[in-house]
């Protein structure tokens, strides 16, 4: 590993200042302001205000009256589709400003930022084709003096909360679908990685979308973002993060009783037998471990290996992972960049010193590399982990692969379903019906046979039990943010109560 310089990049480079966006305006906010240093530079790279409670009404307040007085909500499909449209071609055509402020806010590799903003101008366009489709269903079988008619109709005004891991990419699986259905919305990034979705802001304005459709605070969690789910007018609640906000979330809402959709952790396993294509599946461990160093929900973070193929392959893994290039986040060539923040390395090796004081080896790395500046870990490989160890059964949200072994597919399915998540899983044999058996088996929103975190905008995607609640993406991701209404219409000579039948 060499030490740290400043990249070429980053000499002539100023903090960025932004503002927030409230009923078309940008505005600095009453609060004070907060510094984002880059975790992989270790300078301020970024400045938000630090949106106040007071931000939020007003921010709620301007989507209210954006949804009750129009036009957003009654402009045809087509019009709402064309504005789409035009955000993802000036997404696109600002693919490199906005993946440079993903890759040195959140430390991720810029070849990757790179790549997730191809992808979220993808969902922009598939949301847009949506956005004309959005329909509801007829009855006409109800008898000749009934026709029934199901309404889709947007739901309101959404609060939409997202995290720090793919600040771009996930807004990106949420927002175009509320707008889409003719919501209007109330957006918090995370306080760590704002300025995508700031700029997201400057694109929509640009695109057409009216003033106090899209509302965006920036500030914590606590002062700006608990208010977006305690409000009585806002209708629903758009969240991904941590289980334990997620969790605070649905009780919030539980006051006015808004609805819900939660995309929460996870703790994948890939499941494999020998029967396997291992060099493929070696590929994908690596890379479902390493990928946004492990600070993904749907990290491949556990290994469930046939106990006959296990140390071979676990040796395989841990060559192959000693191979990952760590380092700067704006290398073209970096694969695993740097970690969000110092708490969060520290309590990535709390796991790992844990996970070897209850008995787990450690295979590969286990410890924090200085490169200088920021904050970065080795890829981490822990074999000999029991399914009942908590680094079997926890969010690590860091470059620490577990490796847990079995011997019958049973088992493999039992200690697969045998935590609290259910996001996503893998399974690997040559054979179709093993892959099925298990596929079917497994409680997850996701399972991948014979690959792993591949995605398109057409697949839903979500968990079960504590990995969330409703799917994202997909036909009916759009569907998520309306109400139905039933029109029940009669024709004819009505039988009334006291009228004769
Ligand atoms: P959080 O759940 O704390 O944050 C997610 C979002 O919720 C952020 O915008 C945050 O604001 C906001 N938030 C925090 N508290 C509240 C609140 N009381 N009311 C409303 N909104 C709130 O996740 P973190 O980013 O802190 O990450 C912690 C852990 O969560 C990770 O280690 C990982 O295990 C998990 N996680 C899972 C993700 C996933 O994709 N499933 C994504 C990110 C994290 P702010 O942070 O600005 O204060």
């Amino acid at each position: 590993m060499t030490a740290h310089v400043k990249p070429k990049a980053l000499e002539n480079f100023k903090a960025r200042d932004f503002r927030m966006l409230i009923d078309g305006v940008w505005t600095e906010g009453a609060g004070p302001v907060l510094e984002r240093v880059a975790p992989g530079h270790g300078i301020v790279v970024s400045r938000y205000p630090a949106g106040t409670k007071a931000d939020a009404e007003r921010a709620i307040a301007a989507a209210r009256k954006a949804f009750d007085h129009g036009p957003w909500p009654t402009m045809t499909g087509a019009e709402r589709s064309n504005i789409l449209l035009k955000a993802a071609d000036l997404i696109a055509a600002r693919a490199d400003e906005l993946a440079f402020l993903d890759c040195i806010e959140s430390g991720k590799p810029i070849s990757q930022a790179k790549g997730e903003l191809g992808g979220a101008a993808d969902i922009w366009r598939y949301a847009a084709a949506l956005a004309r489709d959005l329909h509801g269903e007829s009855y006409n079988t109800l008898g000749e003096g009934t026709l029934g008619v199901v309404l889709r109709e947007a739901i309101g005004v959404v609060s939409i909360i997202t995290p720090w891991n793919f600040p771009f990419l996930i807004v990106s699986q949420k927002l175009p679908f509320a707008l889409a259905a003719g919501c209007t919305t109330v957006v918090k990034p995370s306080e760590l990685t704002s300025g995508s979705t700031l700029v997201l802001g400057e694109i929509l304005i640009e695109a057409g979308v009216p003033a106090g459709v899209v509302n965006i605070l920036t500030g914590t969690g606590p002062e700006v973002g608990a208010p977006m789910t305690t409000h009585p007018d806002v209708d629903m609640i758009s969240f991904t993060g941590s289980t334990g906000v997620g969790r605070l979330t649905m009780a919030n809402a539980a006051q006015t009783l808004k609805k819900v959709s939660l995309e929460l952790g996870g703790k994948n396993p890939q499941i494999v037998f020998p029967d396997a294509n291992l060099d493929e599946f070696i590929d994908a461990a690596v890379f479902g471990a390493y990928f946004n160093a492990g600070e993904c929900c749907n990290a491949g973070s556990r290994l469930i290996l046939h106990k006959s193929i296990a140390s071979e392959v676990t040796a395989r893994i841990a060559d192959l992972a000693s191979k990952v290039k760590v380092g700067d986040p704006l290398d073209p060539t970096t694969q695993l960049g740097a970690i969000i923040t110092p708490q969060h390395l520290e309590k990535i090796g709390a796991f790992v010193t844990d996970a070897a004081k209850a008995g787990a080896s450690v295979a590969l790395g286990g410890e924090a590399l200085d490169l200088g500046l920021g904050q970065f870990m080795a890829p981490t490989i822990l074999s000999g982990v029991l399914p009942d160890m908590a680094v079997a059964r926890e969010e690590v949200f860091g470059p620490v692969l577990s490796v847990l072994t079995f011997e019958t597919t049973e088992e493999a399915i039992r200690i697969a379903n045998a935590i609290d998540y259910g996001l996503s899983a893998s399974v690997w044999s040559r054979d179709f019906d093993t892959c099925l058996t298990v596929g079917r088996k497994v409680r997850a929103g996701t399972v991948w046979m014979n690959t792993f975190m591949d995605g398109a905008s057409e697949l839903p995607f979500g968990g079960y039990r504590q990995s969330g609640l409703g799917r994202e993406l997909g036909r009916h991701a759009v569907e998520d943010y309306t109400e139905t209404k039933t029109l029940n219409m009669h024709m004819g000579a009505r039988t009334g109560w006291w009228m004769p039948r």
